[in-house]
């Protein structure tokens, strides 16, 4: 699933990824082990087979042409919060003041996630979460 997004984010991601090392694999020659055992294949299977830093960086390389995206290397501390609503993020970066105005804020820092808290700090409750 994943891999079939990005394909479609970034077209002729699995070729350049093959071409560089990763392995590909379909069908029956996928096999997946959880917990030490072996499940059933699934027909329609297919799977890159990659370290994360060598998927990363060939990600990264294709969306650092794109004129309307920035890189900015801080740790997330706070929201910004005004009129009831997340208009940015505090940021622990010494090269900029500190805060990043957005219109629509991602959580995008996976399991560490403080959401939760930052919102809490603000007097919202805890936001609904599924999976
Ligand atoms: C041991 C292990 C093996 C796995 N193997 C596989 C696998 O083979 N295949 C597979 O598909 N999935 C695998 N997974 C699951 C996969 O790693 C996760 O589902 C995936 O990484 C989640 O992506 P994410 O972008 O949501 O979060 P993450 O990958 O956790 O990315 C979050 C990012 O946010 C950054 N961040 C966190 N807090 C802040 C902050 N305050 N400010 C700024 N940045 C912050 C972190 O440094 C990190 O770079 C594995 C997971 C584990 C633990």
């Amino acid at each position: 699933m994943g891999h079939r997004r990005l394909e479609r984010w970034c077209p002729g991601v699995t070729d350049e990824l093959v071409r560089d090392g990763a392995r590909l694999g379909e069908g029956e020659d996928v096999r997946f082990y959880v917990d030490g055992r072996l499940k059933a294949p699934v027909p329609e299977a297919r799977t890159l087979g990659a370290t994360r830093p060598f998927l990363e960086v060939r990600l990264r390389r294709r969306v650092e042409p794109l004129g309307n995206v920035r890189f900015v290397r801080a740790e997330a501390t706070d929201l910004v919060l005004r009129g009831g609503r997340v208009t940015g993020v505090v940021m622990d970066d010494p090269a900029d003041d500190g805060l990043l105005d957005a219109d629509l804020l991602v959580d995008a820092t996976g399991r560490s996630s403080r959401l939760g808290e930052w919102l809490g700090r603000h007097g919202w409750g805890e936001a609904p979460s599924t999976g």
